[in-house]
């Protein structure tokens, strides 16, 4: 039997490897107080509680047994979890990859936030640039095949996908063929001649993380006429951004999205639109201040 809590009390978690740093409970259970909810939202991290994609069945009977208002997911069971799932939105059987659940009388359905928090986190601080732009995004791992959608979705021309993993560059470019159009998609391995013609450029790749500093994108490359939009928000100025700046570049970071992507799942969890100002502000105080 499924146990239900009383309205506006939410009781959610993020399931995924490696996710102890993760500012996502701090930004759901904050907005929620404000909005008068009580919310809980734990971390369920794999490699803590030692789980894997064969307890995803088990995490999700308990979920609706307990009661749990939703969860989000993360690598890796982002695309492991939709077997498991009563229906998908439309948005996440396009991209095979669910990163909210929102479980209401225990119907479990799968929703995508990722793709439309890059869009909305891009409109917030590049505003008109996707839309008919030839971009280069480097990197087409998990958050690469959502932001690849983004930009098709928001009326890119020509979207060129690098990857180190030319075989994981071809599978989203194949993907992004079906969806939308062949011609408006490809697999490049010239950086430099994709980017001399291209309006701008994102990074996909982890490279600016603390964990893996650097850049993905050799500074000779950037030129003040290219947008550039870096996804990793861990730290927000990272070496490209800061690159990017000095150079004149219009600049997007990764906060945006990281706070997009919540703010459309707090809506999904609670039916109730977030203050999404107010959880920019509180993200990136935190991050901030990390
Ligand atoms: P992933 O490991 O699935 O994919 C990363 C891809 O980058 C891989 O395919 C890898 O081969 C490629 N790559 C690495 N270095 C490269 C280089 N120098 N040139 C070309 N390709 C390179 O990781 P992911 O889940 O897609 O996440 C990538 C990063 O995006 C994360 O590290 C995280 O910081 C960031 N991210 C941000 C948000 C957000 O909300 N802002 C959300 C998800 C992920």
């Amino acid at each position: 039997m499924t146990s239900q809590l009383p309205f506006a009390t939410h009781a959610l978690f993020l399931i995924g490897q490696g996710i102890g740093g993760s500012r996502t409970p701090a930004m759901h259970m904050k907005e929620g107080r404000e909005l008068g909810m009580s919310t809980t939202y734990r971390l369920l991290d794999a490699s803590v509680h030692g789980l894997t994609v064969d307890d995803l069945a088990d995490v999700l009977q308990w979920a609706r047994r307990l009661g749990y208002t939703g969860f989000n997911v993360t690598h890796p069971f982002k695309a492991a979890i939709i077997p498991h799932l009563d229906e998908l939105s439309e948005r996440a059987q396009a991209l095979e990859a669910v990163n909210t659940v929102v479980i209401r009388d225990g119907v479990a359905v799968g929703h995508n936030t990722d793709w439309c928090g890059f869009t909305r986190g891009m409109e917030g601080q590049l505003p008109g640039v996707m839309a008919g732009a030839t971009v280069v995004q480097v990197g087409a791992g998990g958050a690469g095949s959502a932001v690849a959608y983004g930009l098709l979705d928001s009326g890119a021309a020509k979207v060129t996908l690098i990857d180190l993993d030319h075989e994981r560059a071809a599978a989203v470019a194949d993907r992004m063929a079906r969806l939308y159009s062949p011609d408006r998609v490809e697999v490049g391995a010239d950086l430099a001649g994709a980017l001399a013609e291209a309006d701008g450029v994102v990074n996909c790749t982890p490279m600016g993380m603390a964990a893996h500093p650097g850049c993905a994108i050799p500074d000779e490359l950037l030129r003040a006429d290219l947008w550039v939009s870096e996804i990793v928000y861990f730290p927000l100025e990272t070496e490209l951004v800061r690159r990017a700046r000095a150079t004149g570049c219009r600049v997007s970071d990764g906060g945006g999205m990281a706070c997009e992507q919540a703010v459309e799942a707090f809506f999904q969890f609670t039916g109730v639109q977030p203050d999404r100002g107010r959880m920019l502000a509180h993200l990136r105080e935190m991050v901030g201040h990390a």
